[in-house]
């Protein structure tokens, strides 16, 4: 069966502006640039895959439900852009450290579940990152690479692209 290389994501200070436990539509706010990113990275063949730590669910900072009303409210931003992205394509963990899952990052279970599901080509796909946990996770999990960048920092696939 043919491999499909992936574009793995954080979604706190990679995908939006990062104040802390975001976990309501009212303080999502896109990062500049970063929908062109995804879109020119999934133009290119790359399945985006958003990986994300919500211990904010588990610290009782924000419900299940208000995780959810902000995942649909990103990922149909991400789809009128015309990004191919469905729920199925984000994983989180609700957990807290002391919860001890196999899940929160550093841990690599969201990777290991995401290949196994989608079948993805670890050896070309890519993660972006702002924390060396989000690193870690996805070297763990076998993806072959890496980018740490700033949290809230602009980026632009030109940029990360020529793997
Ligand atoms: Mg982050
Ligand atoms: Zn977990």
């Amino acid at each position: 069966m043919v491999k499909q290389k992936a574009l793995f994501l954080d979604r706190d200070g990679v995908i939006n502006r990062d104040y802390g436990y975001v976990g309501r539509v009212e303080d999502f706010e896109f990062i500049d640039g970063i929908l062109d990113l995804i879109y020119k990275a999934w133009l290119d063949g790359y399945l985006p895959i958003i990986v994300t730590n919500q211990s904010g669910i588990g610290r009782g900072y924000y419900t299940f439900e208000d995780f959810e009303s902000v995942t649909s409210f990103m990922l149909d931003t991400m789809q009128k852009f015309g990004i191919g992205i469905k729920r199925e394509q984000l994983f989180f963990c609700p957990h807290t450290p002391n919860d001890n899952c196999n899940c929160r990052k550093p841990k690599s279970g969201m990777f290991l579940e995401a290949i196994k599901e989608f079948n993805i080509d670890i050896d070309n796909s890519i993660m972006i990152g702002d924390k060396l946990t989000d690193i870690e996770a996805s070297k763990g999990a076998g993806v072959a690479h890496q980018i740490l960048i700033d949290t809230n920092q602009s980026i632009k696939w030109e940029d990360i692209d020529g793997f």
